[in-house]
């Protein structure tokens, strides 16, 4: 991978949402890590994701005054997910790093990742030592969330990892060969494969402004994340169903001989209503499963595009 020759180029994607107090925050706290790695040159691509305060005008005037930083703006509010797609697909350069915005994801990891992308990686994810800075909640169901993925999917998601990650143009360009419109970022990442390593970190408060995942957007994240990558809870069903048959003969055995032996009996009345209505809520349960898959077909099958540009700000970006 290193080629010890020619300057290579690296491109931090950074998806922005409302962060107008933090923008100028963050251009500050990146501009050293941009100058302190040898032979390497640097692009900021910042994807303003359909903001409704002043993170648009800020990112225009830095891109203004700084040649390495553009602007892609959104014209709407698409999500995180989508934000990263737009940004990752306009960088050119021969590695990709994602970072959020918010300074939680310190610029200070990047010289040790490209030390670890220049030693051979193709991957190099950083991975929090600890959550500290998330609520006990929000920890906890992580943890569950991902024990829970993990055991379903084929594909294993490295627990305590974000989208903060270094990616080899190999492993960009195959990213960008996933079509789907529902992008479960991490999932996607994991899918991928190729040659990874992993750099430690302690995950930061917030710099300035508030979370924008609240707990049922984290909710659906995890839904999508589910159903993105696993289908054993479309087919659970088939076992449960064979098992509550198997059951409901028996019963219906055992009620067929007694009344043959004692006659008819109004009593078995309360029982037959809680077989009646546990099974009527398994059913509803599995067709509720049906259609989160249904819809997630529904919406792949309009094959609409991921996100819409509304404007490049900046340099033209190859790409697209
Ligand atoms: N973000 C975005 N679009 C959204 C929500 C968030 O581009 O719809 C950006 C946000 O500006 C930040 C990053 O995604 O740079 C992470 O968001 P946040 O800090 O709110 O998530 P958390 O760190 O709490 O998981
Ligand atoms: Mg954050």
């Amino acid at each position: 991978m290193s080629d010890q020759l020619a300057s290579r180029l690296i491109s931090l994607v950074v998806p922005f949402y409302n962060e107008g107090e933090g923008v100028e925050g963050f251009y500050h706290a990146i501009l050293p890590v941009l100058d302190s790695v040898q032979d390497i040159s640097f692009e900021v691509v910042c994807v303003d994701d359909g903001s409704r305060d002043d993170t648009l005008e800020k990112l225009v005037a830095i891109a203004g005054r700084d040649a390495r930083f553009s602007v892609i703006e959104l014209s709407r509010n698409f999500g995180k997910e989508a934000a990263l797609t737009a940004g990752i697909d306009a960088a050119s350069g021969d590695a990709v790093i994602p970072i959020d915005a918010d300074l939680q994801d310190p610029p200070e990891l990047i010289p040790a990742m490209i030390r670890e992308w220049r030693q051979g990686a193709d991957v190099v994810l950083a991975r929090r030592v600890n959550r500290m800075s998330d609520s006990f909640l929000k920890r906890k169901s992580a943890e569950l969330f991902y024990r829970f993925h993990n055991r379903l999917s084929d594909i294993q998601i490295p627990d305590n990892v974000g989208d903060f990650r270094l990616m080899d143009r190999s492993a960009v360009d195959a990213l960008k060969r996933l079509p789907e419109r529902q992008r479960f970022m991490k999932g996607l990442f994991a899918w991928i494969g190729f040659r990874t390593a992993t750099v430690g970190y302690t995950r930061a408060l917030r710099a300035v402004g508030k979370t924008k995942f609240s707990g049922y957007r984290l909710w659906n994240f995890a839904l999508e994340g589910i159903t993105s990558f696993s289908t054993a809870p479309l087919k659970v069903w088939t076992y449960f169903g064979g098992l509550g048959a198997l059951a409901a003969f028996i019963y219906a055995s055992f009620i067929v001989i007694r009344t043959v032996i004692y006659g008819i009996d109004i009593p078995g009345y309360a029982s037959l209503l809680v077989v009646v209505l546990f099974l009527g809520s398994l059913q509803l349960i599995s067709v509720g499963l049906l259609g989160e898959y249904i819809g997630r077909i529904y919406v792949e099958s309009k094959q609409r595009p991921i996100y819409l540009v509304r404007r490049h700000h900046g340099k033209p970006l190859s790409g697209d």
